[in-house]
């Protein structure tokens, strides 16, 4: 299922997806996985992906926009299954906005009252 998905050899997401590097998955659909982000800035924090690879998720909503629709209703699922069901879902795109890996992702941070700092990403 996975081969008709666009890949980037140099990807550490698409590693993850293609189980070739270790991560703790934490929910799964068909199109996007979930798993928890290596240096967590919340008790939550989650990262829910696309399998294929999409630098930003303006790229994928642009080629399968219910892709998009799918990784929110994986986020929700993350928040229900690790937290009250309360979250924030967050997408940086672009260097600027703070990405720094260039695979779609978003994440899902909770598990705790959040504050809100919009321009001091990562500051939950
Ligand atoms: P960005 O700054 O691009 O929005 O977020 C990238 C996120 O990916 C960061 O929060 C970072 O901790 C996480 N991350 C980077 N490399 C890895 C990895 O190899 N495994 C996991 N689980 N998370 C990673
Ligand atoms: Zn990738």
């Amino acid at each position: 299922m996975t081969a008709d998905y666009p890949k980037d050899p140099e990807c550490i997401f698409c590693k993850i997806v293609a189980g070739d590097m270790p991560t703790e998955l934490v929910a799964e659909s068909e199109n996007a996985i979930a798993f928890n982000d290596i240096e967590p800035d919340a008790p939550m924090h989650v990262l829910v992906i696309p399998r294929g690879h999409y630098e930003r998720i303006d790229d994928l909503a642009k080629v399968a926009p219910e892709q998009v629709g799918e990784i929110v209703q994986l986020a929700q699922k993350v928040a229900e299954q690790e937290a009250d069901g309360n979250y924030r879902l967050i997408f940086n795109n672009g260097k600027s906005a703070g990405q720094g890996v260039f695979h779609a992702h978003g994440h899902v941070v909770g598990g705790k009252q959040l504050g809100w700092y919009p321009s001091q990403s990562p500051s939950y």
